[in-house]
C-alpha cells in the first residue's frame, strides 16, 4: 500500500509526533499541513487569521491539503481539516484517514505542559480545557465519520504507532 495517510485529531492529539514517527517506521515521507501553509505563506497561524480571518485561514489551509497529498506520506493534518466536507472527501478517496482519538484531560495537559505548540490563536479568552471541550463537542462526529479507522491516542507515542501499523496492515501483527 502507498497512498497517502492522513492523521486527524485536535490539536495535542499528536499528530506531528506521531506521524514522523510513523513515517519513519514506514520509510514514508512526512508533511504537516499547518507546516506547509506557514512555509508557503512566511506567516505563522495567528498571522494568517489575523490577516485574512478563518475563513481565509481555511481556504490556505484546504489548499495545503492537496499541495502535500502523495503516495507514500503520511500527512498531519490541521485540527479543523475536517470542518470542510471537500477536505473530507479528498481525504477519504486519496489514503487512509486515521482518526487520533483522546480525551479532553489528555489533551490539554499535553497543551499545557508545552504552550508552545499551542500555537493558534484563542478567540474568545475561555481557558484552554473550555476551548477543547467545544471543539471536541463541535468536531467529534466529523473526525469519527472521515476516519477509516480510530486509534487511542492517550498512549505513548510508540504505542500509538504500532496500532496504526496494525490497523493499516492487520497481518503485520
Ligand atoms: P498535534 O500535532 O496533534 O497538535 P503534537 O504532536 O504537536 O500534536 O503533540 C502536542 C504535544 O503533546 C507535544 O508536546 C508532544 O510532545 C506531546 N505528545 C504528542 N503525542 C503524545 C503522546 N502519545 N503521549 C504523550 N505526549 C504526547
Ligand atoms: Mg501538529
Amino acid at each position: 500500500m502507498s497512498l497517502s495517510i492522513y492523521l486527524t485529531g485536535a490539536r495535542g492529539s499528536g499528530k506531528t509526533t506521531v506521524g514522523q514517527a510513523l513515517a519513519q517506521a514506514l520509510g514514508y515521507a512526512f508533511v504537516d499541513t499547518d507546516h506547509h501553509l506557514q512555509q508557503v505563506t512566511q506567516r505563522s497561524v495567528a498571522e494568517i487569521v489575523a490577516a485574512a480571518g478563518w475563513e481565509g485561514f481555511r481556504q490556505r489551509e484546504s489548499e495545503s491539503l492537496r499541495a502535500v497529498s502523495a503516495p507514500a506520506t503520511v500527512i498531519a493534518t490541521g485540527g479543523g481539516m475536517v470542518l470542510s466536507e471537500q477536505n473530507r472527501d479528498f481525504m477519504r478517496q486519496q489514503g487512509t484517514v486515521v482518526y487520533l482519538n483522546a480525551e479532553v484531560g489528555t489533551l490539554a495537559a499535553r497543551l499545557q505542559a508545552f504552550p508552545h505548540d499551542a500555537q493558534r490563536p484563542t478567540l474568545t479568552g475561555r481557558s484552554i480545557v473550555e476551548e477543547i471541550e467545544q471543539i471536541l463537542v463541535e468536531r467529534a462526529a466529523l473526525y469519527q465519520q472521515t476516519a477509516h479507522h480510530m486509534v487511542n491516542a492517550s498512549h505513548p507515542p510508540e504505542q500509538v504507532v504500532q496500532q496504526i501499523l496494525n490497523v493499516l496492515s492487520p497481518a503485520r501483527g
